[in-house]
């Protein structure tokens, strides 16, 4: 539920309409409202937490990543904590359910970005270790960069790549 503030209050007491928590599956509606000259005071999704997985694909274009630093662009992955650290703002913010893409909508994000040319990821999650597809998701990233986009680079039988490799070890 979203809290008080008086800043908020003050910014209904204008008529802007205030929206609480993630946009995936809810924009369409109040796009729609906006259209039709019908936006609600307020939309408060904060206690109900969209699964991610299949969701549309964060995406900038090529062009605009560029202009940023490092020409890195970014996703997250996975969303919230169940733990509870006293000094911690995500569960704040992203609540305490933990949910994540799926290793086939990582792979999708990476593919679409490295087709338009981007080579460099920012990748974010709340608690990459409570992901239950840690391991499906390094392995298919480990295999874009070490097999599809160096195919200089292959794998031998005798020498199969590890994930371990991903920490920066040298291949098993
Ligand atoms: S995200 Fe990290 S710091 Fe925050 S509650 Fe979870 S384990 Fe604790």
């Amino acid at each position: 539920m979203l809290g008080t503030d008086p800043d908020l209050e003050r910014a209904k007491a204008i008529g802007v309409s205030l929206f609480a928590g993630e946009a995936e599956g809810r924009l369409q509606q109040v796009l729609q409202d906006a259209a039709a000259g019908q936006l609600e005071p307020l939309y408060d999704f904060t206690d109900d937490l969209p699964a991610l997985e299949g969701t549309p694909i964060p995406l900038l274009p090529g062009k605009t990543v560029q202009r940023a630093v490092g020409g890195s662009t970014s996703f997250d992955a996975g969303r919230g904590c169940p733990y509870q650290c006293s000094f911690c703002t995500i569960i704040n913010v992203q609540g305490r359910k933990s949910r994540r893409r799926s290793p086939a909508d990582i792979e999708k994000i990476v593919r679409v970005n490295y087709a338009q040319g981007l080579r460099s990821f920012f990748i974010t999650d709340d608690n990459f270790a409570r992901n239950k597809d840690w391991e499906p998701i390094l392995d298919r990233l480990i295999h874009l960069r070490e097999v599809e986009s160096r195919p200089d680079r292959r794998v031998s039988p005798s020498r199969p790549m590890t994930r371990v490799r991903a920490g920066g070890s040298v291949p098993g």
